[in-house]
């Protein structure tokens, strides 16, 4: 969200934001309703002072007992509090008309965000790590998942329905294991860990701005009136929803969660194997810090590089985008994105997002802190996936293969798969 004022001193830009991202919002209807809602009020407290001024001399006028005077002031204030309900109603729909429309306000993205309408106008920051060359023929996360008896997608359909798997034995342990050097990453560098709720209430997903965009994309638990969330980032960031914090120390949170999408929107698209599912496991962060751009744009710089190190450690190539306006949500204030190389798609597949949202889903979800002054202002705060399985199962199946089907376990794995440094089928 932003500030109403910021939105009248800038409209057009604001316009601009809501025209890259795409969204259907005309910033001069909001400031009309804006405008007619502000009138509104000032009618109505006007017509209240007067009604409560008339009560006064209806009083007097009873106690000095001029019967005429009273009957005749009763009317006018009869007519006053019609002309009141009138007002009221009028502003009421004047501030739901509004309310609606500023939770349809953007992010206006950083200075430096690519214009562009689709990932297809991403600009690639940086590029790392050699792609793999083999003189066989290589197989998919698929097939490699079926031979080692890891991957079941037909049983996942059978039970739960398109974009459905199971991981079996190697298939989970290897899911596990990049979840834990996930965790064990942000743990040395200075994140708390938390078990988070995932049926969030309707007010946590509008206040860390998934809704009302992202409401077609959420799935609704109808008998609880909740919804589950999509990410840890609702929990994270909500935990501190209406709270004044100390942040001269950045806050650094992590959370381990399962993540459910209905992906609707995306019929068609990556239907092979466990590209797009509906339920999968993200291990997030989320950052929470005083309201001052270098310093979260620095932060920013430091999320995206632990991702960049669980790549590493995992020993595959990656590049870093830098997301364009059009491909960004409408909270999002500027986004990087990491793709890692997978060799069934020939192509880099996005595995990670780093986003920075300044001061915009600490506004909607009231999350502040104090300035030098001692003044309340709204902090910044951002996220980035430290790992998502079992999408990162894609490249580290299918770029450590071997020829014989074997999957070659980088160092940094093996400590949690009992020291294994390949995994062979059948064994
Ligand atoms: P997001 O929370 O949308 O920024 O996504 C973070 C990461 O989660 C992505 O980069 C993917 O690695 C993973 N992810 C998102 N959606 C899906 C999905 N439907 N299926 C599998 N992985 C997903």
């Amino acid at each position: 969200m932003l500030d109403i004022r910021w939105i009248r001193e800038n409209a057009t830009q604001v316009q601009e934001a809501a025209d890259a991202k795409r969204l259907n919002l005309s910033v001069e209807e909001l400031l009309t309703w804006d405008e007619r809602r502000r009138q509104l009020l000032q009618e109505s407290e006007e017509l209240r002072r007067r009604r409560n001024e008339g009560a006064k001399e209806v009083a007097i006028a009873v106690q000095a007992g001029e019967l005429s005077k009273m009957e005749s002031m009763k009317v006018s204030l009869k007519e006053l509090n019609g002309q009141l309900e009138e007002v009221d109603k009028e502003l009421q729909t004047a501030e739901l008309e509004f309310n609606r429309l500023m939770l349809l306000v953007p992010n206006v993205p950083s200075a430096d965000t690519p214009a562009g309408a689709s990932d297809a106008d991403n600009v690639e920051i940086r590029r790392e790590g050699d792609l793999p060359v083999w003189n066989f023929a290589p197989k998919d996360h698929v097939e490699l998942g079926a031979l080692h008896g890891m991957i079941d997608i037909p049983r996942g359909v059978k039970v739960a329905g398109s974009r459905s798997y199971y991981l079996k034995g190697p298939g989970l342990l290897l899911h596990r294991a990049v979840q834990q050097l996930a965790l064990d990453l942000l743990l040395d560098a200075g994140f708390t860990p938390l078990e988070v709720p995932l049926l969030m209430k309707e007010e946590q997903m509008i206040n860390t701005g998934y809704f009302p965009s992202g409401r077609d994309q959420a799935y609704s638990v109808d008998n609880e009136g909740a919804w589950l969330a999509g990410t840890a980032e609702v929990p994270l960031v909500s935990y501190y929803g209406d709270e004044i914090l100390d942040v001269k120390e950045p806050i650094r949170l992590a959370a381990v969660s399962t993540c459910f999408r209905n992906e609707v929107g995306s019929a068609g698209r990556d239907v092979r194997g466990l590209y797009r599912v509906h339920q999968f496991s993200k291990v997030e962060m989320v950052v929470i810090c005083e309201p001052n751009d270098a310093v979260s744009d620095s932060l920013h710089r430091e999320i995206t590089g632990h991702a960049e190190r669980l790549l590493s450690l995992l020993e595959l190539p990656y590049r870093v985008m830098a997301v364009c306006a059009g491909d960004m949500s409408p909270k999002t204030f500027k986004q990087y994105d990491i793709e890692t190389w997978m060799p069934s798609r020939g192509d880099f597949g996005e595995t990670h997002s780093s986003s920075n949202l300044h001061s915009f889903q600490a506004r909607r979800s009231n999350i502040r802190c104090r300035d030098t002054d001692g003044r309340l202002v709204f902090c910044h705060t951002l996220n980035n996936t430290a790992v998502a399985s079992p999408r990162i199962l894609i490249p580290l199946l299918e770029n450590h293969q071997q020829e014989d089907g074997s999957i070659y376990i980088p160092e940094a794995l093996r400590k949690y798969l009992g020291g294994r440094e390949l995994l062979v089928p059948g064994l």
